[in-house]
């Protein structure tokens, strides 16, 4: 592999942080129709969830074109992402990712007795679709593709990854996880769902953790053929972990469309004032199609940690083809203000 993370001793999220932009949490969620459900099914949190689950795959289903049979829920994506790397990989095989990816399910698969094939994402910062298909062999059990990816914020074009879907799937399941596509305009437009109803051998991840601004409340979901759910299913249960004042919350959620339009603009103007912020200092940075930024520093990773938390400011840093790099969520503006003071007083 060609990238690390320093990650700093336990707790990794002081309580003191005056921007906490370390965990690409939505800074305004969740949608106010979310919580009043939330509130308002409390109560009846006595009760096993299933019809209620059955409510929201339903809705979902018809959101993404799809039917119910397509869809499993999870309490949130990373337990369809760990659950999904558990199974496939029982009997060992390998996986083909970028380099650098997200690692949640690659950790998972590794840890189950795959061998991890990391492929270094091309100069313009996309998936070398062409390198990863040539190191897709007999033993590949899955392909893992994150898009928009994380941690680097950037975006294969929509066509090439159909297009390598379409043909690759034949040979090994592809999972594309798109947690971060709601930040785009046309995201509908740039998901892989559409492969599903082509009967292609796919798995899409969505969460709604990032542009629905509800990490903490645990929801999210998988699309894919019933055929392979069902060897999903067969060993894990898809919903059981989602609490029923969340499953409520995930459908007034959905509703909610003016909650979604505002994060994703408020997030393309956090974007905006980051880029300026950088520019002026002198910074370089991949440019972004997700809730982060990430861009290289002259620091490393521990004592770069350590002077941002002591200015009240959380942030992520990672080792990229051998250099340093800072990751920022983007939180509110605010937020952004004390970050980009900081930033210029650790590093300028
Ligand atoms: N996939 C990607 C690319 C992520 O960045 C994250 C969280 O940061 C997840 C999946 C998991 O999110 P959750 O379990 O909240 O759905």
């Amino acid at each position: 592999p060609f990238f690390k993370e320093y990650l700093p001793q336990a707790p990794m999220q002081p309580l003191a942080l005056a921007a906490k932009l370390n965990a690409n949490e939505n800074p305004y969620g969740p949608s106010p129709m979310a919580v009043s459900a939330m509130q308002e099914y409390a109560p009846k949190g006595n009760r096993y969830a299933w019809k209620e689950l059955y409510q929201l795959m339903d809705k979902i289903a018809i959101e993404e074109g799809v039917k119910q049979e397509n869809i499993m829920m999870g309490p949130g994506s990373s337990d369809l992402l760990e659950k999904t790397a558990m199974v496939f990989f029982q009997n060992g095989g390998n996986i083909v990712s970028a380099d650098p990816a997200y690692m949640s399910l690659i950790k998972v698969a590794e840890a189950t007795g795959a061998t991890w094939k990391p492929v270094p994402l091309k100069k313009d910062w996309s998936h070398d679709l062409a390198a990863m298909e040539a190191a897709v062999d007999d033993d590949t059990k899955l392909v893992y593709i994150c898009n928009p990816n994380n941690p680097t914020g950037s975006m294969t074009d929509h066509d090439e990854l159909i297009d390598f879907c379409s043909r690759v799937s034949e040979k090994t399941p592809i999972f594309v996880d798109e947690a971060y596509l709601g930040f785009l305009d046309d995201a509908t437009k740039k998901s892989m769902v559409s492969l599903i109803n082509e009967g292609k051998d796919v798995i899409i991840a969505r969460t709604f953790s990032k542009i629905q601004g509800m990490a903490g409340l645990r929801v999210g979901y998988i699309v894919a053929q019933p055929e392979t759910l069902g060897i999903i299913q067969k060993i894990t249960r898809g919903g059981m972990g989602i609490s029923l004042p969340s499953v409520y919350a995930a459908m007034a959620s959905m509703d909610d469309v003016a909650f979604k339009d505002k994060s994703r603009k408020l997030n393309k103007e956090c974007r905006d004032y980051v880029y300026e912020n950088l520019d002026r200092l002198g910074f370089e940075y991949v440019p972004s199609s997700t809730s982060f930024i990430i861009f290289p520093i002259q620091m490393d990773g521990k004592p770069f940690l350590e002077k941002m938390t002591a200015e009240g400011v959380g942030v992520r840093a990672f080792e990229i083809y051998g250099k340093n790099w800072c990751r920022v969520s983007m939180g509110t503006m605010d937020e952004m203000k004390l970050f980009t003071t900081a930033l210029e007083k650790v590093l300028v």
